[in-house]
């Protein structure tokens, strides 16, 4: 992985080389601790990128553990989901996959520990009481009628609790902390509840769930996680990290850091707004490719390494920060521009006859994968005496600005010949339908023998030899840069985020394989739909554009 010179720095890095320095730890172990109630997005991306990216750099480990305490949000389809993610993303967690459900028994434990203490009680308050006693940031908290109950009641009440002897609500387990604290998560919080959910991991066996604060530390201990980096919205949870941790008998205490989320222009980022977006089919699914999901933008045909020089790019944190999509999109883009053939493909075809080339002739051409890299090779274009080209680089007339095919005027077809436009032809409605032209023959590679200029340079596919293609022309999913920001986001999602095309691809296409990246010659980067294309009809998913014209006019 990257060399010392190459690493990232960030205030994290520094922590962690502090105490590898003074000798508080000697090995760092870091953790990645989704919950499976949806599927990854790039917001984790990042912390994907963070967590696996200091265990590579530092010879440490990271440990992939799935925070599944909600077991009513939670499913298997989610689990496998995210492991794919992770994966597809370039990294591999150290052992086993965990689960915090791995730990339910030793969590329970635990809160039997802090009853026998007398650091925790059954409460039966309910949630609107429960929130009236809690106060304000203001006003401290007034305690729950049961908090001075005896060690020996709670535990039998608790007991009676993981046994199924109190309703869902009517009671809980609290912590006995602080009902003046001026953190509110210091105010008693809960720390078990009962639920009768059957759990994806551990089935009927428990009708109690801890709650995230308390699982989350004890877990991170166990599994001797040195330093527990998570997203600001902890930061006042943190004492409750520590409280817990230095209440109960266990020989580790990580350190727990924040840093600043993944914001993303355009995009929305948490798990409950897109999982509206799929229930009421805004888009086709958690992989459609304008979500911003792992699975989605490598179905749309971003690529592990650009995700990652992302990540890299925006850097780790403490400040709020909401980040351009076009520093996505030139991730995506460079990438591409390196690894991508090229391949011509027509969106949106125009007939054009060359009516003095061999009515029945076809040669081929010779045509580089990649401008710019020799070791790509080249392929064997056909060319012949109908071809098609996109309607937009025609017209009739136009100004000195457009540098395209105009009537009585000449066009390079690239990698082939020099064409000149004779005659349109339009059907009873004044559409044009084709157009005639004539080629000249001694262009192959070289300028018009009679010195005339042709600046324009167009794609092209030969029609004999053409192949049918769908093209999804993707833009961004909202048309405001903010949508979690609107009452409604689902009013602002942009009507005009894919545009289906039927086109026209070269014949080297109809083997296009799923996350292969082409870039379609002055149209964009594109591969071919991981669930949708196939030999028998092609789709194909636009990936970015070639530039970034985003929000600016059309030459
Ligand atoms: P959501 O906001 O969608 O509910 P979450 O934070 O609850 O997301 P988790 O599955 O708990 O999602 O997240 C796993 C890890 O990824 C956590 O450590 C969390 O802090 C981190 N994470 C989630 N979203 C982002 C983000 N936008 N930027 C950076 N890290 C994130
Ligand atoms: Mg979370």
């Amino acid at each position: 992985m990257a060399d010392a010179e190459h690493r990232p720095t960030n205030f994290i890095r520094q922590i962690i080389d502090t105490d590898l320095a003074s000798g508080k730890h000697s090995s760092v172990q870091t953790r990645f601790p989704p919950e499976p109630n949806g599927y990854l997005h790039i917001g984790h991306a990042k912390s994907i990128c963070l967590n696996f990216g200091i265990a590579q750099d530092y010879q440490g480990k990271c440990n992939l553990r799935f925070d599944d305490t909600n077991p009513e949000k939670e499913n298997v389809e989610f689990v496998e989901s995210i492991q794919r993610d992770v994966n597809w993303l370039g990294f591999q967690w150290d052992g086993a996959v965990r689960y915090s459900s791995d730990y339910f028994e030793q969590l329970y434990g635990y809160a039997v520990e802090l009853i026998n203490k007398g650091l925790a009680y059954v409460c039966f308050l309910n949630n609107e009481q429960m929130r009236e006693y809690r106060g304000n940031l203001t006003q401290p908290g007034k305690a729950s009628p049961t908090r001075d109950t005896s060690p020996a009641e709670n535990l039998a009440l608790f007991e009676k609790m993981r046994a199924g002897g109190f309703k869902e609500g009517e009671c809980s387990l609290r912590a006995k902390i602080d009902m003046a604290s001026s953190f509110m998560c210091m105010r008693d919080p809960v720390i078990y509840r009962v639920k009768f959910a059957h759990h994806h991991q551990t089935g009927d066996k428990w009708c109690i769930y801890p709650m995230y604060d308390f699982t989350h530390c004890i877990s991170d201990a166990l599994e001797g996680i040195t330093h527990s980096l998570c997203t600001l919205e902890f930061q006042d949870n943190r004492r409750l990290y520590d409280w817990i941790l230095d209440n109960i008998t266990i020989n580790c205490h990580p350190q727990q850091i924040e840093f600043s989320r993944l914001n993303l222009e355009y995009a929305v980022m948490s798990k409950r707004k897109l999982q509206t977006l799929v229930e009421q089919n805004v888009v086709s699914g958690w992989d459609d490719p304008r979500m911003p999901t792992i699975a989605g933008l490598r179905r749309r045909g971003y690529t592990p390494a650009a995700i990652r020089e992302f990540a890299k790019r925006i850097g780790v944190t403490k400040q709020d920060n909401v980040i351009e999509m076009s520093a996505l999109e030139a991730c995506i883009r460079e990438d591409l521009d390196a690894k991508a053939p090229r391949a011509m493909a027509v969106l949106d075809p125009l007939k054009v006859t060359i009516t003095n080339y061999p009515a029945e002739g076809i040669e081929w051409v010779e045509s580089p994968n990649h401008p710019k890299d020799d070791t790509m090779g080249s392929r064997k274009l056909p060319f012949g005496p109908v071809i098609y080209i996109d309607r937009a680089d025609f017209r009739e007339e136009a100004n000195k600005k457009y540098k395209r095919l105009v009537l009585n005027g000449d066009v390079r077809l690239r990698n082939a010949y020099v064409i000149h436009a004779d005659e349109v032809v339009k059907d009873s409605e004044g559409n044009i339908v084709e157009l005639k032209c004539s080629y000249l023959p001694e262009t192959l590679g070289e300028n018009p023998a009679d010195g005339r200029k042709v600046r324009g340079v167009i794609h092209w596919v030969e029609a004999s030899h053409a192949v049918p293609a769908e093209f999804r022309v993707y833009d961004r999913l909202f048309s405001v840069a903010n949508p979690a920001a609107e009452d409604d986001f689902l009013a602002v999602v942009n009507p005009d985020s894919l545009v289906v095309k039927q086109g026209l691809v070269e014949p080297s296409l109809q083997q296009a394989m799923a996350e292969q990246a082409y870039q379609f010659e002055r149209e964009g980067y594109y591969c071919a739909d991981n669930r949708d294309s196939n030999a028998d009809k092609l789709v194909f998913n636009r990936t970015v554009g070639l530039r970034d014209s985003w929000g600016k006019e059309e030459e």
